[in-house]
C-alpha cells in the first residue's frame, strides 16, 4: 500500500481516494424533559448520554494529525461541557420559570425539544462556530485549525439510542 501525496491510496491493482477524520467521545450528564411528549419523556429526567464527533480537515504532514486530541477537547469541550450536568429544557417549558434563580444550571433550545436528535443539531451548529473563532483568534496553542470542522455529532442519549447531524458540505475549506 501506497500513500501519495495526492491523498490516493494504491492497494496493488485498483487506486481508492481517501478522506480521514477523527472522532472524539465526550461523556455528557444531563437532565431535560420533553415538554410535547405524551408518555414518560414528559417527566423530569436524566441521561448519561455520550457525543461523538467527527471532525474531518487536513492531516498536517509534520504531526501526522488532524488536531491534537488533547487540543480538541481543550477547544471544543466548553461548548460540550455546557450540557454537562445541566437542566436541558424546550425555551417554552413553564419548568423553567420554577427552576430559575436556584443557582442551576439551565440551558434552553429555542421552542424546540431537548431530543437527542436536536440536541446533535445544536451542537454541530456550536462546535464549528468555536473552531472559526478559534481559527479567527489567531490563537497558537492548538496549532494551526484552518479547513477544519466538525462534519457529524452523534448524541448517544443512552447506549441504544442515539440520533445524528450531518454537515452535508463542510463549510471550512474541506476540499
Ligand atoms: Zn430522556
Amino acid at each position: 500500500m501506497i500513500l501519495g501525496e495526492d491523498g490516493k491510496v494504491s492497494i496493488e491493482e485498483f487506486e481508492v481516494e481517501t478522506k480521514t477524520s477523527l472522532t472524539k467521545v465526550f461523556a455528557v450528564e444531563y437532565a431535560h424533559r420533553l415538554l410535547h411528549h405524551l408518555g414518560q419523556c414528559h417527566n423530569l429526567h436524566g441521561h448519561t448520554g455520550h457525543v461523538r464527533i467527527v471532525m474531518k480537515g487536513p492531516v498536517d504532514p509534520k504531526t501526522g494529525m488532524i488536531a491534537d486530541f488533547s487540543d480538541v477537547k481543550m477547544v471544543l469541550g466548553g461548548v460540550i461541557g455546557l450540557l454537562d450536568h445541566a437542566v436541558v429544557l424546550n425555551s417554552q417549558d413553564p419548568l423553567f420559570d420554577s427552576l430559575s434563580g436556584h443557582d442551576l444550571s439551565i440551558v434552553l433550545l429555542d421552542d424546540l425539544e431537548p431530543t437527542a436528535e436536536n440536541l446533535a443539531e445544536w451542537l454541530l451548529y456550536r462546535l464549528n462556530h468555536e473552531i472559526t473563532g478559534w481559527v479567527d483568534s489567531g490563537e497558537g496553542a492548538a496549532g494551526d485549525w484552518s479547513g477544519r470542522c466538525v462534519t457529524d455529532v452523534v448524541f448517544a442519549e443512552t447506549a441504544n439510542n442515539a440520533a445524528a447531524c450531518t454537515m452535508v458540505g463542510c463549510v471550512i475549506n474541506d476540499e
